[in-house]
């Protein structure tokens, strides 16, 4: 193996040399960034909860369903996220650089996710949504915009842990994450597999609801296409199969 670092970690991957154990680790600094997400995201969802109380239960339906909405929508943001990532851009692309290298070392070392601790995994997204979400905290006052948002982010904030899931083995997992999976509320290891190889479908990874709406109206295909000929920018998914895609190393 030569060099590589999965998604979610937190060095530049190019200055990393074989992982060890310790660059999956979690650190108190990575443990705070998600503390801090998970109560700003838990605030917005409790300010929710207490605005519907005062009202009549009638109202309820409406911040459920702006949160269920918000949860639809993540999905399909994964997949547009995920799809830009895996086909555009490189390790020099600024800003994201780092994170389409991570993407291309997932595809071709997936079990490599499995073994990276809870708030290592996490914590990027903790740090970034933390400063929207605090701010919503404390100006919003509309149970709608609470339960919308506290939902949202809140999924990409374990976005990446519920893929890492999707690569775990069943009897290694919580239980409960395996309910969730069996329910097709998270997105399941059979589910996602349809990603690895050959990494041109299946692109949405929270519940991978809108995979088969997207495949079978061949939206990605179609921007893929429209990209190209007003930019001539081709897509790595048009690329054949490399020897390199993915490698036959098990985690598990
Ligand atoms: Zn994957
Ligand atoms: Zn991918």
């Amino acid at each position: 193996m030569t060099t590589t670092m999965p998604i979610g970690t937190s060095k530049p991957i190019s200055a990393v040399a074989t992982p060890t154990d310790r660059d999956f680790q979690s650190t108190w600094t990575h443990r705070a960034w998600v503390a801090i997400g998970c109560t700003s995201v838990l605030v917005c969802l409790a300010k929710s909860v207490m605005a519907a109380s005062e009202r009549s239960p009638v109202m309820w339906f409406v911040p459920l369903l702006a949160g269920y909405f918000g949860y639809l929508l993540m999905d399909l943001t994964s997949g547009f996220y995920h799809w830009a990532f895996d086909n555009y851009g490189d390790a020099s692309t600024p800003l994201f650089g780092s994170q389409i290298e991570a993407f291309q070392h997932h595809h071709k070392w997936p079990w490599m996710v499995t073994r990276i601790q809870f708030a290592n995994n996490i914590h990027k997204f903790a740090r970034a949504l933390a400063f929207v979400v605090v701010p919503i905290d404390f100006v919003s006052k509309d149970m709608v915009v609470h339960a919308f948002v506290g939902v949202y982010f809140g999924c990409i904030m374990f976005s990446l842990q519920i893929h890492a899931w999707a690569h775990g083995t069943k009897s290694r997992l919580p239980p409960l994450v395996v309910a969730l999976q069996d329910a097709s509320v998270l997105i399941s290891p059979s589910q996602h597999d349809h990603h690895h190889p050959p990494h041109n479908n299946s692109y949405c990874s929270v519940s991978g609801v809108w995979n088969e709406f997207l495949e079978r109206k061949r939206v990605f295909e179609k921007l893929e296409m429209e990209l190209f000929l007003k930019f001539g920018v081709r897509p790595r998914s048009w690329n054949e199969p490399s020897s390199d895609s993915t490698e036959e190393i098990k985690g598990d």
